[in-house]
C-alpha cells in the first residue's frame, strides 16, 4: 500500500494531521502557501475537542506553560 501523503496547509489542522500520520509510519509532506510564519493574532481559547487532541498529542502541559493568563470577561455590574 502506498504510504506517501500530501497535506495542504500548515496551520492547526494540517500540522496536527501530519504529525499523527507521521507517528503511524506514513511518509508525509506538508505544503503551505504562506511564505512566512504568521505570528500575529489574539488569544486562542482551546477547549472541547481541541483540548482532547492537544492532550492526546502530549502537548497540553507545553500549551499551558505559554498561557497569557487571561481570565475572560467579568461583569462587575448591570
Ligand atoms: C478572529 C478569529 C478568532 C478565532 N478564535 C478561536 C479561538 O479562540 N479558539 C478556537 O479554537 N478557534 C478560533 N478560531 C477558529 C480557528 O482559527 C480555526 O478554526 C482554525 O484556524 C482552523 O484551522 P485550519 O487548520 O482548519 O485552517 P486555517 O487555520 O485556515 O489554515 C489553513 C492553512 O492552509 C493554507 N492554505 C490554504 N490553501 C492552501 C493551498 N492551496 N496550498 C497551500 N496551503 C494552503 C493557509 O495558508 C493556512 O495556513 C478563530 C478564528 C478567527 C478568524
Amino acid at each position: 500500500m502506498p504510504n506517501r501523503i500530501l497535506v495542504t496547509g500548515a496551520s492547526v489542522a494540517g500540522a496536527t494531521t501530519a504529525s499523527r500520520l507521521a507517528r503511524h509510519g506514513f511518509d508525509v509532506e506538508v505544503v503551505e502557501k504562506s511564505a512566512c510564519f504568521l505570528d500575529g493574532g489574539q488569544n486562542v481559547e482551546v477547549r472541547g475537542a481541541g483540548r482532547k487532541v492537544l492532550r492526546a498529542m502530549g502537548l497540553e502541559a507545553r500549551a499551558l506553560e505559554r498561557t497569557t493568563g487571561e481570565r475572560g470577561t467579568d461583569w462587575v455590574n448591570a
